[in-house]
C-alpha cells in the first residue's frame, strides 16, 4: 500500500485540498489507494511518468476536482 509523497501532499495543500478529502474523493474513504505522486492510478509512476518527473495527472485531476466543487 502506497502513501502520498510529501511532494504530493504539498501540492494538494497548496491547492487548498486536504489530502484526506483527496483520498475520499477517489476511493470513498480516507485510505489512499493510488500512487505516491497523488494519481489514483497506483501504477502511475513508471507508466504515466517516471519517478523523477512531476505528475501531470495530478495537475489535471486537481483542476477537475475544483471544477466539480465550484
Ligand atoms: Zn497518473
Ligand atoms: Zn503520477
Amino acid at each position: 500500500m502506497k502513501q502520498l509523497s510529501s511532494e504530493a501532499i504539498e501540492r494538494l495543500l497548496g491547492e487548498g485540498i486536504d489530502p484526506i478529502d483527496w483520498a475520499k474523493h477517489h476511493f470513498g474513504d480516507a485510505h489512499w489507494g493510488g500512487d505516491s505522486c497523488g494519481c489514483p492510478d497506483d501504477r502511475c509512476i513508471g507508466h504515466h511518468h517516471s519517478g523523477d518527473e512531476r505528475c501531470q495527472c495530478l495537475r489535471a485531476l486537481i483542476d477537475d476536482y475544483h471544477a466539480e466543487r465550484s
